[in-house]
């Protein structure tokens, strides 16, 4: 219970579930694992349920497909059928477009090139990805709850014992949260970690060292790939 009474009123679903994250991974940042699995079920969603829903389609042709990190994401967890279906939408568009004459470029003479460039300089950008949008819902859905279930003494120890957030995740629970004793949990947990880790990263440089004999092993043998994963949000690979 913290200091200001706010709790008692039991625990939201999504708190729920990332107290189970924070207990089955617990070197896992708890918001990374609950996006993950958030956007998992929602590309689920959008390919098998959705692949004939017109504005569905209409917001991935207007973004012209997915990101980089998002398109992998699909590759591996997405249905075949509606994958082709979607993303034969976004190519006829980008078709049309190219059939339009959006892409030709008068012929110009050596010198030209340059001030032709400025002057068409803009392609009309693309909307953000979809999934991109999507992922920065749940990112707060997950921040707050996780915050607000830091009220609650169980999921606090569970988090006290946890690896804490990913760096990206851990500033915006800086920005999210609006309770002093959540925070300070929070805040302790985070920094005792990065004490943790970059001490490992300082004894795995040191062993790396061509002076040394020592080869890293334990903790710290890994604590460049944990840094990575501090740093950005989870790797998934
Ligand atoms: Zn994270
Ligand atoms: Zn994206």
């Amino acid at each position: 219970m913290s200091a200001d009474g706010t709790r008692g009123l039991g625990m939201s679903r999504t708190t729920f579930e990332m107290k189970h994250g924070l207990e089955r991974t617990p070197h896992a940042c708890p918001t990374c694992t609950f996006v993950d699995e958030g956007v998992r079920n929602h590309i689920d969603a959008l390919f098998y349920e959705r692949a004939v829903d017109v504005s569905t389609r209409e917001t991935i042709r207007a973004a012209r497909g997915f990101c980089r990190h998002h398109a992998r994401l699909v590759s591996r967890h997405a249905d075949a059928l509606g994958t082709a279906l979607i993303l034969r939408d976004v190519l006829i568009n980008d078709l049309r477009d190219v059939d339009a004459g959006m892409y030709d470029r008068p012929a110009a003479k050596p010198g030209q090139f340059a001030r032709f460039f400025e002057a068409k300089s803009g392609l009309r950008p693309r909307t953000q990805c979809p999934l991109c949008v999507v992922e920065a819902d749940i990112e707060i859905l997950a921040t707050d709850n996780l915050l607000e279930g830091l009220g609650d003494a169980e999921f606090a120890a569970s988090f006290r014992s946890s690896d804490s957030l990913c760096i990206p995740h851990f500033r915006l629970a800086f920005e999210r949260c609006q309770n002093q004793d959540a925070w300070k949990i929070v805040l302790e947990t985070e920094r005792a970690m990065m004490g943790r880790i970059t001490q490992e990263l300082e004894e795995l440089a040191r062993k790396y060292d061509y002076r040394s004999h020592e080869k890293p092993h334990g903790a710290e043998a890994g604590a460049w790939r944990r840094a990575l994963n501090l740093t950005s949000k989870e790797i998934d690979e």
